[in-house]
């Protein structure tokens, strides 16, 4: 049995750790990685549910009434930085009654003492027997369900008898084994395709793989650390394979693409938005890139595609804090990418990060200018939520930028950090001074309702201009 726990509404997409009550123009995804295993471990044999808990609707009684249904032998949940406590108190408390399967967490933040710190607090978890997984899963799965603990390759903990064992942890050699291309195809009946919708059209989305890891140097992101520093890609053939099984079995026209930099290789984005033509496929789909990673052939042929939306992780309209979190790209790069996809027709969204240690007023107030100039058609501000492992959480250790030791009390919109200069509360007004100032332009408002054909399209932004006002007042 594959899960996400009831522990609050959280997408844990590895990378993307994040409390979706915080999210201004996004909705849940589905949960990708436990899609891909679940196909995983039903190719080996093995009979699997798959169930995503982290609606609001779902209470530890749901969990347990599938589990006296499906009586699993294994038990596996995605946990992350933010929900770990709740995550270990939920496995926990299926073990106080009195279910005995074997459990396994994907948790690719911990450490040996970080973990040992964790359990070691809570005396009910001495009796639970746990492994915790803390690189790609995928091969660790396999290896496990077929022969136990023997058949640990590489990084996980055991925790058994209130002791930690520690198995090699290299994740290099995970990452030659496991091609991308050996998945399965997922087996989406498992899941209620209307949980998992578009924003503006409320159509069924499918988030599909095609490459993991990166080998960029951000300080902040956790990509290159928990997925790996080289590129795994998946073949053209293999994904395309999975949209027309999403288009023929499951009524599904809406992709997300998911990849850490999806436009990483030109020829594979052109051979890939050729296969779409050539077989017919009449689908919309987003993805994310780095600017400088696409150009005017790239942007057209995506659009041809069908690609109607570009997220670019754009960070800071600063290029002084863009060198700063190593980044390796300018504001001018940036803008150019910018112009491609306007003038190729596609809508872009800029994800930002206010409050990086360098952070000051002025740089801070220059991301708002830039925001307002280059005016994308989304933005998303986010502060920095620094995940274990990362250069950025040694960063601020080593300058003591960090206010509390309590990592779940805090998110990416409520600062854990202060700058060099700012305190987190001047901070997380920036972020809604930003906010504002960029969603509540009449022009942005007037124009955006001005480019809507559909009235489902039109109800939708007007739910969503409500929630965005009542998640501001919040913030
Ligand atoms: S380019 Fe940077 S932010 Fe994007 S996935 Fe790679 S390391 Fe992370």
């Amino acid at each position: 049995m594959l899960c996400n726990p009831p522990t609050g509404f959280f997408l844990r997409d590895e990378r993307c750790q994040i409390d979706m009550n915080t999210r201004v123009a996004e909705n849940m995804r589905e949960p990708i990685q436990l899609l891909y295993l679940a196909g995983l471990v039903k190719s080996l044999g093995y009979e699997v549910a798959l169930h995503d808990y982290s609606f609001p609707r779902y209470t530890l009684d749901d969990v347990c009434k599938d589990i006296e249904a499906f009586k699993p032998e294994w038990f596996y949940m995605e946990t992350t930085q933010g929900t770990f406590t709740p995550d270990l108190e939920f496995m926990a408390s299926l073990r106080q009654k009195g279910y005995n399967m074997k459990f396994l967490l994907k948790a690719p933040f911990v450490d040996r003492d970080y973990l040992q710190e964790k359990l070691l607090m809570r005396p009910f978890f001495k009796d639970i027997s746990c492994y915790f997984i803390t690189r790609d899963a995928e091969d660790t799965l396999k290896e496990v369900l077929a022969k136990g603990r023997e058949g640990i390759l590489s990084s996980v903990f055991y925790w058994h008898n209130g002791e930690i064992e520690v198995f090699d942890h290299t994740i290099d050699q995970a990452h030659k084994r496991f091609k991308l291309d050996d998945y399965p195809i997922p087996p989406r009946e498992l899941l209620n395709k209307f949980d998992y919708v578009r924003p503006d059209t409320g159509e069924p989305i499918a988030y599909i793989y095609t490459a993991k890891g990166c080998p960029y140097p951000c300080v902040f992101c956790s990509a290159p650390v928990y997925l790996g520093k080289t590129i795994n890609m998946r073949s053209v053939e293999s994904v395309i394979a999975e949209i027309e099984n999403c288009v023929h079995e499951h009524g599904i026209n809406n992709f997300f693409f998911r990849s850490d930099t999806f436009t990483f290789e030109k020829k594979w984005v052109l051979s890939f938005c050729a296969h779409i033509l050539d077989k017919g496929l009449v689908i919309r789909w987003g993805t994310n890139s780095r600017v400088d990673k696409i150009d005017r052939e790239m942007v057209e042929a995506m659009k041809k595609a069908g690609c109607d939306i570009i997220g670019f992780g754009v960070e800071s309209g600063s290029d002084r804090i863009l060198e700063h979190i190593k980044k390796v790209i300018t504001t001018a790069q940036i803008k150019a990418a910018h112009r491609c996809v306007k003038e190729a027709g596609i809508k872009s969204f800029f994800h930002t990060i206010i409050g990086f240690p360098w952070d000051t007023h002025e740089t801070i107030k220059e991301t708002q200018r830039f925001l307002l100039q280059e005016s994308p058609d989304f933005i998303e501000v986010n502060v920095p939520y620094p995940l274990r492992g990362t250069e950025l959480f040694a960063i601020a250790k080593e300058h003591g930028l960090f206010i509390s030791d309590d990592l779940e009390a805090y998110s990416h919109v409520k600062p854990i950090l202060r700058t060099f200069t700012l305190t987190p509360e001047e901070v997380s007004r920036y972020r809604k001074q930003i906010l504002r100032s960029f969603y509540l332009r009449p022009h942005y408002i007037f124009s955006k309702l001005c480019s809507i054909k559909n009235p489902k399209v039109f109800i939708n932004y007007m739910k969503w201009g409500v929630a965005f006002l009542g998640k501001l007042r919040r913030a």
